[in-house]
């Protein structure tokens, strides 16, 4: 880490530790190295210590149960790729991988070969603790981002009452709001063989990259409606480049990743003037 990022790092965790005194002199210090200049995203957010040198943790909200939303971010800004998982509690498979993920990358920094990263590996803490696809209002969070194409259920409360209605959708929202992502995973399962890398907005060729990897089907279509969905809002309306990542919904955790771990990391490192070359 070079130093002025030392500097940052000592002056918040000793925010943390409350001691005003010694966090001055440490601000100061850290202002006249010019990190105070640099665009850190999710300034003012409540920081946990990484567990990891070149990790940073962010409670980026809470569920309605009050539970943390914890988005690791790894490396230095800019954050080009956000991966989210488990944002559907009872998809077993998808809470593994997000998990692993993270201890992959707090073991193996170099894989990631210097590219920053942000990882919500829980965005549905409730509904996972559970086992239900729902939140704990009984709201399925992938159908409730505010897209053009959400919709209110009549006479059900199962996409929200109004579109970003519940926390944890709106965490999400805030998390691409801070990171300006250049692409998005999201960690999914599905039943009955269907599982593929599904894209929408430009991400026809991080599908085929990650084909190449896991070896899944590469579509825009899953198949059925998704009104309100993140794949909907984030790619169909503002281009951002979006994979729903379906994993067979029985695989464990051992073949989960050594499927999937690859094609995650192949993303992570890739630029994105590299995606078409390697992709071809
Ligand atoms: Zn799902």
């Amino acid at each position: 880490m070079p130093r002025s990022g030392r500097a940052c790092r000592a002056a918040r965790t000793t925010l943390l530790r409350g001691s005003a005194t010694v966090a001055l002199a440490a601000l100061l210090l850290s202002h006249s190295l010019g990190c105070a200049a640099r665009h850190r995203p999710f300034a003012g957010f409540v920081e946990e210590p990484g567990q990891a040198p070149d990790e940073r943790i962010l409670i980026i909200g809470e569920s309605v149960e009050k539970r943390p939303l914890r988005l690791h971010l790894f490396g230095e800004p800019p954050y080009r790729t956000f991966i989210f998982a488990a944002i559907h509690g009872d998809e077993r498979s998808a809470v593994s991988l997000g998990g692993a993920l993270v201890d992959h990358l707090r073991t193996y920094p170099r894989d990631r070969q210097g590219a920053g990263v942000a990882v919500l590996p829980v965005a549905n803490p409730d509904g996972v603790l559970r086992n239900t696809r729902q939140n704990a209002n009984g709201v399925d969070l992938n159908r409730n981002f505010p897209a053009s194409n959400w919709t209110r259920l009549p006479r059900s409360n199962r996409h929200g009452p109004e579109a970003a209605s519940e926390p944890e959708t709106r965490a999400v929202v805030r998390a691409m709001r801070e990171l300006r992502p250049e692409r998005v995973i999201s960690i999914h399962s599905i039943h009955g063989g269907r599982e593929c890398n599904n894209f929408d907005g430009p991400a026809g060729q991080l599908a085929q990259l990650m084909a190449r990897f896991n070896r899944y089907a590469v579509t825009s279509h899953i198949g059925y409606p998704t009104p309100g969905s993140f794949g909907s809002w984030a790619g169909r309306d503002q281009g951002v480049p979006s994979i729903t990542l379906e994993l067979p919904r029985d695989i464990g955790p051992e073949a989960s990743w050594r499927s999937n771990g690859p094609a995650l990391l192949a993303v992570i490192s890739t630029t994105s003037g590299a995606e078409a070359r390697l992709a071809e």
